[in-house]
C-alpha cells in the first residue's frame, strides 16, 4: 500500500467524522441559518479570543479575506519570502485586492521581529508605498513546520501597534504550534487583528478554514466571500467535520510530531547531513539532498510519496492517516533512497 507523506492535506474523513457530517443539522448559510456553521464559527472565534468568525472553503480564501480587510489597494503587506500568502496563493493579494507585497528572508521561516519592524513604512507619503499590514505564518510550512517563538510574536505585535500597522496570522497549522509549544490558542489570537486556521490539514476535515476578527471586519469578510463566489448553502455538513476535528483531532497532533521526529532520527543516524532532528518541531520534515527529485522518485518506486520543495529539498509530512508501522516503513525506504 502507498504511504502518502506529501502533505497533511491528503487525509480522508474517518467513519466517525462521516457519521458526524451525516447527522449535522443544516440550513441556508447565506441567510446565516445553518446552525452547525454558526456553532463552528462561534467555537473558533472563542478559541482564539476574537469577536467573530467566518467559515471559508479554503485557507487561501481565509487568508485573502484577512488581507483584504487590513490592506487597501495600492498599500503593501509585508511577509517572508517563503510565506504561503505570497508563494502559494497564485498572486491573489495583487490579482484580487490590488495589494503589493514586500518580503523579508527568513531561514526556516523563523520570525525576526526587529528585522520586520525596520522594513515597515506606514504613512509613507506621496512617493513610497505605505505599509498597512504584516503577515506571519505559524507553523511555517515551507520553513519545515517551524514554531514561531512566542516572544518574537509579542515583540512584533508591540512594534506594529506603535506604528499603526495591522497583523495577520496565517495559522493554517496553528493547531500544531499550539500543541508543540503549549501556548494557549487565545494567547496567539490576541496578538493578531485577523487569524486564519485550517480544518483540513492536520485536523483531518475534508474541507474548510475559518477566519477570525472583529464583528465589523468579519461582516465585511462575508461580503467579500460572497463576492468571490464563496457563499455556501447547507454547508453545516462540512462544518460538522470541523467540529468533530476540534473535539477529536487536536490533542493527537503530538503523535504526528513524535512520528516526524522518529523519521528524522532514523534518517539522521544514517545520513547526518540530510536532516537535523533538532529542527523538527512539528509534523514536517525537510530532507536535504544534492538531487532531491531523485530521492522523491526512488521513494515513489518503493511506495512512499514525498513532496519536492526545490531541487535540493524534499518534504514529508506526518498526519492522521499514517501510523507507527507506516512511519517505520517510510524511514527504511527513505534511507535506502538516500543511499542508492
Ligand atoms: C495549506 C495552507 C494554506 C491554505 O491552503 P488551501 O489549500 O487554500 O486551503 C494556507 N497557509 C498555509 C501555511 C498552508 O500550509
Amino acid at each position: 500500500m502507498t504511504i502518502d507523506l506529501r502533505s497533511d492535506t491528503v487525509t480522508a474523513p474517518s467513519p466517525a467524522m462521516r457519521a458526524a457530517m451525516a447527522a449535522a443539522p443544516v440550513g441556508d448559510d447565506v441567510y446565516g441559518e445553518d446552525p452547525t456553521v454558526n456553532k463552528l464559527e462561534r467555537r473558533v472565534a472563542d478559541l482564539l479570543g476574537h469577536e467573530a468568525a467566518v467559515f471559508t472553503p479554503t485557507g487561501s480564501m481565509a487568508n485573502q479575506l484577512g488581507i483584504r480587510l487590513l490592506v487597501r489597494p495600492g498599500q503593501e503587506m509585508l511577509c517572508d519570502s517563503d510565506a504561503h500568502v505570497v508563494r502559494a496563493e497564485l498572486g491573489a493579494a495583487a490579482a484580487v485586492s490590488g495589494v503589493t507585497t514586500r518580503t523579508w528572508s527568513a531561514p526556516r521561516g523563523r520570525l525576526d521581529a526587529l528585522k520586520v519592524a525596520r522594513m515597515m513604512r506606514p504613512d509613507a507619503g506621496q512617493y513610497m508605498v505605505s505599509t498597512a499590514a504584516v503577515a506571519v505564518e505559524d507553523t511555517h510550512n515551507f520553513g519545515g513546520g517551524t514554531v514561531q517563538p512566542y516572544a518574537q510574536l509579542e515583540l512584533l505585535r508591540d512594534l506594529t501597534r506603535e506604528a499603526g500597522v495591522a497583523l495577520h496570522l496565517d495559522g493554517a497549522r496553528l493547531w500544531n504550534a499550539h500543541v508543540a509549544s503549549g501556548t494557549p490558542l487565545a494567547d496567539y489570537g490576541r496578538l493578531f487583528d485577523t487569524v486564519s486556521v485550517c480544518l483540513s490539514k492536520g485536523l483531518g476535515a475534508p474541507v474548510g478554514s475559518v477566519l477570525v476578527g472583529s464583528v465589523a471586519g468579519i461582516a465585511e469578510a462575508r461580503v467579500w466571500r460572497k463576492r468571490l463566489g464563496g457563499g455556501m448553502r447547507q454547508v453545516g455538513i462540512l462544518a460538522a467535520a470541523g467540529l468533530y476535528a476540534l473535539d477529536h483531532h487536536v490533542a493527537r497532533l503530538v503523535d504526528d510530531h513524535a512520528r516526524a521526529r522518529r523519521i528524522a532520527g532514523v534518517v539522521a543516524a544514517a545520513f547526518p547531513a540530510a536532516v537535523d532532528p533538532a529542527a523538527v518541531q512539528t509534523n514536517i520534515v525537510v530532507i536535504e539532498s544534492l538531487d532531491a527529485a531523485q530521492v522523491v522518485a526512488r521513494c515513489r518506486e518503493d511506495g512512499v510519496l514525498l513532496g519536492l520543495l526545490d531541487p535540493t529539498h524534499a518534504r514529508l509530512v506526518t498526519h492522521l492517516d499514517v501510523g507507527d508501522d507506516e512511519v517505520d516503513q517510510a524511514s527504511k525506504v527513505l534511507v535506502g533512497a538516500l543511499r542508492s
